[in-house]
């Protein structure tokens, strides 16, 4: 192997989150494909235009418990593997927060679609906790507005009809280019921009590893694919790497 130790890049989708008991929601029997008036929920013209759409939408959040979401086998893998002193990027489209909740450092985990633990105001763009904002709900604020200047609340994540951060994407586009092993966990590699991140991996000479249930359109380049659940494949793809110092 190389004498300078190689980077590793591991993209996460909904796939490691699943069991954490957190449902696909974005994927093609998720929630938002099946029923349109949820979609509003989660879209943000709607979401800003309509009050009632926010007042389901806060509902929607206090109901889906994913707050009170731990991470799993598959988390754990991730921070066993950068313990091990290997360095390691965590790209997730996830919003859950459970990387950094599992104990992986905050400025080693990229969240490409933001996160789903913070609040952000539209007028004066501060942040706070989405617990926080929860807990307003639940003492009977249906639609809890900022106390700074009254603006509407949103959860700090990339909702449809919203790009990606274009810093966050240059970041991620970084890490695919300068990392050596390009490891993607739990994601269909189908939604674009963050599908050209394989892609940017393997013409910078990067080994691809694909770690899914389904078949994704990146399978045939890879080095290797392993289709058994993410939380028992994950700690033993883990486990090799850290033995074989990746
Ligand atoms: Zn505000």
């Amino acid at each position: 192997m190389n004498a300078k130790r190689p980077l590793i890049a591991v993209l996460t989708g909904a796939g490691i989150s699943t069991d954490s008991g957190i449902p696909d929601y974005r994927g093609p029997q998720g929630l938002w494909q099946q029923d349109p008036s949820a979609q509003r929920m989660v879209t943000i013209g709607p979401y800003l235009a309509d009050p009632e759409v926010r007042r389901r939408a806060w509902v929607m959040r206090g109901e889906a418990g994913a707050l009170a979401a731990e991470p799993n086998a598959g988390h754990r893998a991730l921070v066993d593997l950068e313990r091990s002193g290997l360095p390691v990027r965590v790209l997730t489209q996830n919003v859950d927060g459970l990387h950094r909740r599992s104990g992986l450092p905050a400025r080693k985990v990229l969240e490409l679609h933001g996160t789903a633990t913070e609040v952000q105001c539209v007028g004066c763009r501060v942040t706070g906790p989405m617990a926080e904002a929860l807990a307003r709900v639940g003492a009977g604020e249906p639609d809890p507005a900022c106390r700074e200047c009254g603006g509407i609340l949103r959860p700090r994540t990339v909702m449809f009809g919203e790009a990606l951060d274009p810093v966050v994407l240059q970041q991620a586009d970084a890490i695919a280019k300068a990392c050596d092993l390009f490891i993607a966990v739990g994601t269909s590699l189908q939604v674009y921009p963050v599908a050209a991140l394989p892609q940017i991996a393997l013409e910078a000479g990067a080994r691809l590893v694909v770690v899914n249930g389904e078949p994704t359109p990146f399978d045939e380049a890879a080095d290797e694919v392993i289709r058994e659940p993410i939380s028992k494949a994950l700690p033993e793809l883990v486990r090799r790497l850290v033995a074989e110092g990746a």
